[in-house]
Order: C-alpha cells, then structure tokens, then sequence
C-alpha cells in the first residue's frame, strides 16, 4: 500500500492534524459533495441550512483543539493548504455574526455555530474515535442530506463508505498505487532494498517518481522542508501566552536567546545538542499551538520531532546539502509509511506512541539515512525510537496540543538523534525488529483505555489542575 511523501508531510495550520486539518478539510469535502449531482433531491426543493455534529475524540477535546473553529473555516471555503492563518479568525468571526456561510464561488446557506455544530459527546460514531457528521436541510427543515467522515490521523480524511471499503481490505490508509518497490512492512522494504541495492531514499524517490516527474518532487519536498524551516524560524521570534485558557507561554525564543548568549561568550555546554534540538522542536510546537503554519510530521502533534532533527543535521554537520535534505524526507516517509499502513500515527486511535513515536522513528530512520547509514542501519535506528515510546498515552491538559505535547516533541527529537547514533555504530543487526515494534504499538493502542486517547478523561488531563 503506498503513501507518498506527500500524504505524511502536508502543509497546513495547527494546532491539530486529526482534530483542525482534518474537519476543515471534511467540511470543504461536504460543501463539495452539497454543491455536485451525486447526490437525489427533490425536484424544485433548495438547501437553505446545514449543521455539523462532532463526535467522540473531536467532541471531547474538540474545543481545546480548534475543531469548532476548522469546521466553520471549512464551511466558508476554506482549506488547509491555503488558508491564511492570520485571517482565520475573521472568517470566523463573520460565520458568527451573519450566522450563514459564503464560500467564494458556491451557494450561501444558513450555518448559525451555536446552534448548528454540535458536540455530541454521548453518541460516538462507531467507525473511528473521530468522527463527524454534516448535514443540509430545506426551508421546511426536513433533512436532504447527511455525509459522515472520519479524521483518522495525519489530516487524512475518509467517508464513511471509504472506511469501510479500507476495513474489508484489512487497512486504513490511502488507494493503493501500483510502485516498483510497494513494501508494505520493513522486512520487504530490507530485502527490496538488498534486491536492487538501493538505498530506503532511492526505492521512494523510484516510487514518487511513478506519480510525478524528478522536478515536481524535488520542488515539493524543498517546499516542505522551507515550510518546516520557515515554522521554525518565526516560533524562535514570537512570545507571550498561547491561546486557549491555559495561559502556557512560549519559551523557544528566550530559550534561544540564552543559548546564543552563551555561545558569544564561550561558555562551554556539554548539552548543546540536545539544547538546540529542543529548541527548534518548541518553536515549532509553540507555533503550532498558536494556530500556525505547520507541515504535519506525521501529525500536526508530533510536528516538531523531525524538523528539529532535521534543522540539527544542517546545523552541527557540515556535509549537510540540499540533497541530503531530500533524502532524509524520503527515508522518513517510507518509515512514516510503514507504521501508518500497519498501526497509526493518530493519538486517538493509539495514544501518543503513534504521534511522537512515529514522529521520532521518521527521524531516527532520516538521520541515519544522511549519515550513511545502511537500509538495515536506518531500520534498527526506526525501531530504537519507535520501541522507547511504545505505551505513550495522549492525555492533553484541557484538550489543547501544548501539555504535555511541546515538551515531548523536544524529548522525541532528542530520543531520535540517539537513536540514529547507537544504530549508526552498529551492524544493522539488532534484537527486536521494526516490524515488531510496530505491530507492539497497534496491539498497545487496542488495549489502552479510551481515557489515554486524545479525550482529556486521564492522565495529566485530570491530575493537574487548570489555574
Ligand atoms: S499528547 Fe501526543 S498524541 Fe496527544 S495531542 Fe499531544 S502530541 Fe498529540
């Protein structure tokens, strides 16, 4: 089953992936079926109202997560990839004062927020623990149609119907696509790459390639990369509190300011990676949680692990290029891949080992790659990352993605870098295989209680009081 890079790193605003991108994009895809013929309606009979129900994780921690907010973005036309992130507020604000969307181009309907998006915490939808509903009724109220979609991680967004078709296959994931090397799993991924004596970087960039031309994908990966890079920088000059009550502030521009004062004045720091790492993962968290723009890394959670690992590769070693800059996105995608066909990367399904822990397997496996490391090299790092966040639970303090998420982008980076370094000063050999990891996650993910899975009801979500 393939994934492209492009389906793991999409440029979009935060602070969710599963709980904003998704829904926005959800939305847009219902305004777009609303507006098509696919659908039967009675003759001479108009829409003139639609609503939204938000069900299970999206309810729970929907609000801390800006659900609400992308679902009314969404609605007035909006999508992620091209939203501007300053302006979101003001969309918003006018939906609810005029209580009617008017997406540019499309029909005008009657979409009150307050009575027209519910939160529906009692009915769960039984297909993910994401799950939303939208509606359209007539003049007379009688309802014409009703679309259910699921976020299931990543922004990725499915339908009902798509979801169950993904189920019979026996995965959740995208069409599959017809590739010279469709590993589903690091076994095949090992021996295709022992086959061809290609490296895990060259059998995807083969792939991708079969989808669009060298050009296009060399410019779409610098894209994603000058995306990350640019998140990084404006999260290095920003300050303040973070939105949403908690009254978190962000850190990663003093942080900097420190380590840049004692680098002028020679004070030796024997954590100076580690500083810089954690660093650059914040500023990215902290944007992130600030609403915005990101690129998720898988998630829009987990979005500051591999940048940072990234930005750190460019920053402490000096034969870092442009092309290894390509190359680590690749490697990582394919790991990234790998762990979305088999388990998840979303934390509602699977707590936060599927966010930060795949998010550092991904860099782990990118770094390892650049450094020189070989295929079964760039897997054990993978596994070394991924096996030391396995049981992760995702328990956001008032469903918002910045406690205990900045800080554990910061520590998934820092277990990446070690990762890639111990897998790197071995042979490749190595006691508990990707693969198993992986299908430890999943199988962990089933049997954690919902409470540990993005819904605010355990964890540091009920033992630490809000003030
Ligand atoms: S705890 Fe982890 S999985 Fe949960 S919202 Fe935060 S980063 Fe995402």
């Amino acid at each position: 089953m393939f994934l492209s890079v492009f389906d793991l790193f999409k440029i979009g605003i935060g602070p969710s992936s599963s709980h904003t991108m998704g829904p926005m994009t959800a939305a847009a895809r219902f305004l777009e079926e609303l507006e098509g013929n696919d659908w039967p309606r009675p003759a001479g009979v108009k829409v003139e109202r639609v609503g939204a129900s938000l069900h299970g994780s999206l309810a729970y921690t929907g609000i801390g997560h800006g659900t609400d907010r992308a679902v009314i973005l969404g609605l007035a036309g909006e999508i992620p990839q091209t939203v501007d992130p300053d302006k979101a507020e003001s969309i918003v604000a006018a939906v609810t004062a005029e209580k009617r969307i008017s997406p540019p181009g499309r029909s005008s309907y009657r979409f009150d927020p307050a009575t027209d998006l519910v939160l529906d915490r009692k009915t769960p939808l039984t297909g993910h623990a994401n799950g939303m509903a939208f509606y359209a009724y007539d003049a007379a109220d009688r309802l014409l149609l009703k679309r259910i979609y699921y976020s299931i991680g990543g922004g990725f967004v499915v339908s009902d119907e798509e979801l169950q078709r993904m189920k019979a296959k026996g995965t959740v994931t995208t069409e599959g696509k017809n590739v010279p090397y469709p590993f589903k799993n690091a076994v095949e991924m090992l021996k295709m790459a022992e086959k061809s004596g290609l490296s895990i970087a060259e059998m995807k960039r083969v792939n991708e390639e079969t989808l669009m031309s060298r050009e296009e994908l060399d410019t779409g990966l610098d894209t994603v990369w000058d995306a990350m890079r640019g998140c990084i920088e404006r999260g290095l000059t920003q300050e303040g509190i973070m939105p949403g009550g908690l009254k978190v502030r962000r850190r990663a521009r003093q942080l900097h300011d420190k380590l840049q004062e004692q680098w002028q004045q020679n004070r030796p720091n024997p954590l100076l990676a580690n500083d810089w790492l954690s660093i650059y993962a914040m500023a990215v968290n902290e944007e992130n949680a600030a609403g915005g723009r990101v690129v998720t890394a898988p998630t829009n959670g987990a979005a500051g692990t591999l940048p940072a690992v990234l930005r750190y590769w460019l920053h402490f070693h000096p034969e870092a290029d442009q092309a290894s800059i390509r190359d680590f996105l690749l490697t990582a995608a394919a790991v990234g891949g790998i762990i979305k066909s088999n388990a998840s990367i979303s934390g509602a399904e699977v707590g936060c080992q599927g966010e930060v822990g795949s998010a550092s397997a991904m860099a782990a496996a990118g770094l390892c790659a650049v450094m020189g490391g070989t295929p079964e090299q760039v897997e054990n790092a993978a596994e070394i990352a991924l096996e030391h966040h396995l049981g992760m639970t995702c328990d956001p303090i008032a469903g918002l993605v910045q406690v205990p998420c900045i800080e554990r982008n910061a520590l998934g980076a820092v277990k990446a870098v070690t990762a890639a370094s111990l897998a790197i000063k071995g042979d490749g050999k190595h006691f508990v295989p990707l693969d198993a990891a992986i299908e430890t996650m999943r199988q962990t993910g089933l049997d954690m209680s919902e409470k540990y899975k993005e819904t605010s009801l355990g964890g540091l979500a009920v033992n630490v009081v809000e003030c």
